[in-house]
This record gives structure tokens, sequence and C-alpha cells, in this order.
């Protein structure tokens, strides 16, 4: 029998978001989800399945029964031939990378991080960039799904379909994803390369960087024309780094966290210290190259709160311009580097915010020095008006202030995936706060 905890406290990675579920279970099997379920249902209790918790919203907090996968995490199959991986659905990307370098294989694309499941990862819409490439869930060739009722769905194109089209960015609220299969690829090396520029330069040439690099993204430093630019490409060379312990820890890190904390006292100082950080640390060229997955991701020191919407990729320079012109108007804004500008293919995914469109991701960041929150709604406001003024979907990891209406504007498959919601969940077993705001 699946044994539960009481008073197990659960806080995102960022300790920006947490809840105390009323029960904590770690099922190791199919049967013992399916128990945990079986109780919900007689206590009519609500149920949240958490991954590796990274998120930087509420979108994993319950007070009902908080179900981690941790336990299920075993490679189940490999298909060499058709480079395809079935895996459990609790497993960190970063034991699933070490498991396929052994079969020679690789994703075709990563987020940042791995300490991140497979199922949080893809019902999240988590992606990078590379204009050819879409967000981490495209990469899903099948999955398996145990609903309210305790019934196993096999989802794929061949196979119920509609609810394939559905759960590959499920948000939680579809049921308990325990199985992913994976179109891999063959193992690859990238060399990264980047190098500075400016924002006048990146967006007027947007469409030679997106042909020049296929993984091309560019961060901005917001009070300031600075841009450093990142191309990621496949590459045979030898694996090399460019990391140093005094730039990335001395200064990229101790330093930069103790002036960021100076200027939760005086914001003045933001724009210097963006300009200082750009000159120190990224105005030369830096060259490194290594196995994909250690290319794609990097350690994030910060913790940080975070916005990252999608909007038409066409509308890059627009909203890019209207950001910086919002920015200098209102000098009492303070907006911390970098801003992350990347690029995703559109896809077929109802809730995916590329549905249909290619897009470009801008994110924006207010770091929290030694766990201090910097204020940042003015920031966060603006921000958004201007990525809803042009099209824009938020990312649904990150905390973001929509509701049913804008989402119903947002997604033209939105009612759609209220349909297959409601029928696999008729009484919102999977619903949390967050998800109350996205469908009611
Ligand atoms: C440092 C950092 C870097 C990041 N970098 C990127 C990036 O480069 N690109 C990007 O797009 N995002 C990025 N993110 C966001 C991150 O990729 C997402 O938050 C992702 O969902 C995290 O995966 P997780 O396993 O921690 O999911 P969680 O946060 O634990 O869960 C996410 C959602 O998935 C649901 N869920 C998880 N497992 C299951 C399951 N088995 N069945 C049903 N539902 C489930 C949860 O209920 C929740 O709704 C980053 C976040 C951090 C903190």
């Amino acid at each position: 029998m699946v044994h539960g905890y009481k008073g197990v406290q659960f806080q995102n990675w960022a300790k920006t978001y947490g809840c105390c579920p009323e029960m904590y279970y770690q099922p190791t099997s199919v049967e013992e989800v399916r128990e945990v379920l079986t109780l919900a249902r007689q206590q009519n209790k609500r149920v949240k399945v958490v991954g590796g918790g990274h998120s930087p919203s509420d979108i994993a907090c319950t007070d009902g029964f908080m179900i981690h996968m941790g336990k299920m995490n075993r490679v189940l199959q490999v298909d060499k031939e058709k480079k395809q991986v079935t895996v459990e659905a609790g497993i960190l990307l970063t034991d699933l990378h070490p498991q396929l370098d052994k079969h020679g294989l690789a994703m075709s694309n990563l987020g940042a991080v791995s300490d991140v499941t497979i199922a949080g990862v893809i019902g999240s819409g988590t992606h990078n960039t590379g204009i050819k490439h879409g967000i981490l869930a495209t990469q899903v060739v099948a999955l398996t799904l145990m609903t309210a009722d305790g019934a196993v769905l096999e989802c794929s194109e061949s196979s119920n379909a509609d609810v394939f089209q559905a759960a590959r960015v499920h948000l939680g609220c579809l049921g308990v994803i325990l199985t992913v299969t994976l179109q891999c690829v063959s193992q690859f090396q990238l060399q990264e390369t980047s190098f500075p520029s400016t924002l006048k330069e990146v967006l007027d040439n947007l469409d030679s960087h997106l042909k020049k690099s296929e993984y091309f993204r560019f961060h901005w430093f917001p009070h300031s024309e600075n841009v450093n630019i990142i191309y990621q490409d496949h590459t045979n060379k030898a694996p090399s780094s460019a990391s140093n312990w005094f730039w990335d820890y001395a200064i990229g890190f101790y330093l930069l966290e103790f002036l960021l904390w100076i200027s939760t006292y005086l914001p003045c100082l933001v724009g210097w210290i963006n300009r200082f950080f750009f000159w120190l640390l990224f105005s030369h060229k830096k060259e490194s190259s290594n196995l994909s997955h250690k290319i794609f991701t990097y350690e994030c020191r910060f913790k940080q709160h975070v916005q990252d919407w999608a909007i038409p990729r066409e509308k890059t320079k627009e909203a890019l311009l209207e950001l910086k012109a919002m920015l200098e108007a209102h000098p009492n804004v303070v907006a911390h580097f970098p801003v992350e500008v990347r690029f995703t293919r559109g896809d077929e995914i109802l809730m995916s915010p590329c549905f249909q469109r290619d897009s470009c991701y801008v994110n924006i960041i207010i770091y929290r020095p030694y766990g201090k929150d910097v204020p940042r709604l003015d920031y966060w406001l603006a921000y958004e008006t201007i990525m809803k003024k042009f099209g824009g979907r938020p990312h649904w990891a990150k905390a973001h202030n929509c509701t049913r209406k804008d989402f119903e504007k947002m997604y033209p498959a939105f009612k759609k995936f209220c349909n297959i919601r409601e029928k696999l969940d008729p009484t919102g077993m999977f619903l949390n706060s967050y998800l109350e705001k996205v469908f009611y």
C-alpha cells in the first residue's frame, strides 16, 4: 500500500512559491499512483503532481494531495534504430543525459537547466532557442496518462490523437503523466561562440543571425544598448571551456550579488551595474565546445523572479524597442540584466505558446540578492502590457497575471483544450488556484 506523509512543506527552486499539502506521496509504481487517485476520489481531495519543483510560479502547488514522481524515474526502452527512448515521467533530465550518452543519443534541444523532470518540462511548455526547433514538447512522440478515474490512456498521433495534441503541454491538469517517449537524435557536440553587439545591430539583422546559427539567442543589457550574442552550432572540435572561477564566481556571482543588494537601497545604480558587468564579462568574444547537453545547460546561480512571453517572431524588433523606450521614459523602473531573447518554431500543440506561429520569447528577470525581494511591479506591468499589445502568450511555468478571458483571446484552440480537460477530469481533481485562474 502506498504510504503518505503529513506535514511536508513544498517550496519551488527559487523559494518564491510554496505550499503545505495535506498528504505527500512518492509512488514507486503505476498501481501506487492509482491508489492515490482512488483515495483522492473517496475523500474528495485535489491532487497535484510535482516534478523537479523548478517552476517560478504556483503551478505545482496544492493544499490537497501532492504526488512526487521522483521514484518513477527509469529508462524503460531504447529503440536505437528509430532513436526513440521511453522513460518514466519522473526522470530528471540530469539522469537522462548520461543514459542517452551511453546509447549515442541526445535530445535535439534543451532548456537552461536539467534538474527538472521530463513531464514537468513538457507540461509547462519549456523551450530553448533555434528557429528550426520547437519547444521541448515537440520532441514527444507518445505518452501515457492516468486520468482521474484511474484509467491509463496511451496517446500518440495514431492513438487518442486529440488527447495527445493537448497532453504534450498538459499544465498538470489532465492527469498523471506516467511515461514519455522522446524522438531523440544522434549524440552531437556544440560549439558556443558569444560576442558583443548592440541592440540596433541585432534587431536590424535578425534574419541574418537566425540563418547564421542553428541555436541563436541574445542577451540585452537593459538601460543600455549593449547586447551579447550567443551562437551554438554543431562541431567536431575537442571539448574546450571558457569558464574560469574568478570571472564566473568571484565577479559574476559574489560581486554582482553584493552590488545588486546595494542597489536595493540605491536603485539608480542598476543601469551602471548592467553597463559595468557587460564591460567586465561580455565585451569580448568567448568560445567553448562540448556535448550538446553540456552546452545547452548552465549553472543558474541566482534565485530570481522571471516573466517569459512568446510573441510572434516578426514582432521582435517593435516589442523590444518599445520595452527600451518604456525604460527610458520611466527612469524609476529598474530592470536587471539580461533580457534573454530566444526563437522557436511554431507547432500544433493546443496550449503551446508557439501554437501555429514561429515565436520570439522575451525573458525578463529581477534577482533576489541574498533572498531579498526587489520591487518589480512597475516593470512587470509595463512588460505585460507590451507583450499583450504584440499578441504575446505567457510561459506557463512562470508567474503572470492572465486569466481565462485573456487565454480565450490568445489561444485559438483554448475551447478544444477545455473540452478535453473537462472530459478527462470532470470534477477538477487536478486543479489548483493557479489553474482556476486559467480555466474559470
Ligand atoms: C533555473 C531555471 C532555469 C529555467 N530555464 C528554463 C528555460 O531555459 N526555458 C524554459 O522554457 N523554462 C525554463 N525554466 C522553467 C522550467 O523549465 C519549468 O518550470 C519546468 O516545468 C520545470 O520542470 P519541473 O520538473 O521542475 O516541473 P514542476 O515545476 O515540478 O512542474 C511543472 C508542471 O508540471 C506538472 N507535472 C510535473 N510532473 C507531472 C506528471 N508526471 N504528471 C502530471 N503533471 C506533472 C506540475 O503539476 C506542474 O503543473 C527554468 C526554471 C528555472 C528555475
